[in-house]
């Protein structure tokens, strides 16, 4: 049975043409881009023309690009790197509690280090408050760290608004845009961002290969030790395959993002209203109209998501319950907490992530499965038949 994928913001399946340019790479083209022969001058360039394809989808210099091996390594970068190099200008960061957790994480072990966060807390939709965000200011704060999009929920952020309040205080300002790679035009300059994380596998490249935007005269200190690769800011022998793959993948979802985005958005909208018909007592998590095209995170009352996921698997169907990282836990998501839902409502919810290779058969399929498991789960829930 060929798997119906829908789960693509846990990750995506690696184009073939993009495996077809990394190949060379592996074997042929082995040669270390630090040395300085021919051969390994010519995989130098090859790594330079990546970082341009990267600084060309959003607006930034080609020297303002850094390899880095996920999304997690470059948002531990932007946090620890940037707080460790400007910790005479104070100790305080602004971030969100709805975070990825490479992002809160990473503030954690800086609270150990003796910096102060502030975790802002969303609305019912999942935005950040921008009057919070100007009243958690302070002279200390150095950092504000938000993300574009979340990947539970889609929220889209105000981003240009938060990059533009940073600006005002002096601040930077730091966005994990893993989610949004791809699937949101993305501007540095116009969007005030002076750091902005991506990971090649959540756009249709390989995994294990991120980047990081790091605006000039930004500093930022490297956080592994090592050799002086990356221009000092991340020590390591370049993955030169992932380096090709991640810049012909970006290349690829932006020459195509509003395409994509169009098509995908439609089948997400068509899902929606369909799951919204059919089944009574749902709830749509995120906001309607400034989400991701490709997000649908629904709450069904009075049964576990996991029984859904795992009805669903057993008819082919990828989905997630929550984050790829929190639906090993019983706890409910930290994020849908956030925006105010009670703990078995939270418990109730799934997470369909709709990518570029889904036809609408496959979501026609999806939406019956939908329906006939949230039904033959409620008959058996003690708590439905209580609440009817
Ligand atoms: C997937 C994801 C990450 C982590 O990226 P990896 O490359 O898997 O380490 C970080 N932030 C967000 C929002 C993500 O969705």
């Amino acid at each position: 049975m060929k798997v119906k994928y829908f789960d693509n913001a846990a990750t995506t399946a690696l184009d073939k043409d993009i495996l077809d340019k990394m190949m060379p790479y592996f074997s042929e083209e082995y040669y270390n881009p630090s040395s300085i022969y021919t051969k390994s001058i010519n995989v130098h360039k090859v790594v330079d023309e990546s970082r341009l394809r990267i600084a060309s989808c959003i607006n930034a210099n080609q020297n303002e690009i850094y390899f880095t091996s996920g999304g997690t390594e470059s948002d531990n970068l932007a946090l620890k790197g940037y707080a460790l190099a400007n910790r005479k200008k104070g100790n305080h960061i602004i971030t969100s509690c709805i975070e990825h957790p490479a992002v809160i994480n990473s503030c954690k072990a800086l609270e150990k280090e003796g910096f102060e966060i502030t975790y802002l807390s969303v609305d019912e939709n999942g935005f950040i408050k921008l009057d919070e965000l100007e009243k958690a200011i302070k002279d200390e704060t150095i950092l504000i760290s938000i993300m574009t999009a979340n990947n539970e929920i889609g929220t889209i952020e105000p981003i240009k608004e938060i990059g533009r309040i940073a600006h005002e205080h002096g601040i930077a300002f730091h966005t994990d845009a893993v989610q949004a790679i791809g699937a949101i035009k993305i501007d540095v300059e116009d969007m005030n961002i002076d750091m902005l994380s991506m990971s090649g596998h959540k756009f249709y490249g390989p995994k294990g290969i991120g980047a990081i935007y790091i605006r000039k005269g930004i500093k930022v200190n490297r956080i592994n030790d090592g050799g002086h690769q990356e221009n000092d800011k991340r020590s390591g022998t370049e993955n030169v395959p992932g380096i090709v793959g991640i810049g012909y993948a970006i290349l690829k979802a932006c020459n195509n993002l509003e395409e994509n985005s169009k098509r995908i958005s439609e089948l997400r909208d068509y899902y929606i209203s369909e799951i919204e018909k059919r089944i009574p007592e749902v709830k749509l998590n995120g906001d309607r109209v400034n989400r991701l095209p490709g997000n649908a995170n629904f709450s069904f009352k009075y049964i576990e998501g996991e029984s859904i996921m795992l009805l669903l698997d057993s008819k082919g169907i990828c989905v997630s319950t929550g984050s790829a990282c929190s639906s090993k836990t019983l706890e409910p998501s930290y994020v849908l907490l956030s925006i105010g839902l009670p703990h078995e409502i939270a418990h109730g919810s799934i997470r369909v992530t709709i990518g570029k290779h889904n036809t609408k058969e496959e979501v026609d399929y999806l939406i019956d499965s939908v329906v006939e498991v949230v039904d033959k789960l409620r008959k058996m829930s003690p708590l439905y038949e209580e609440g009817k």
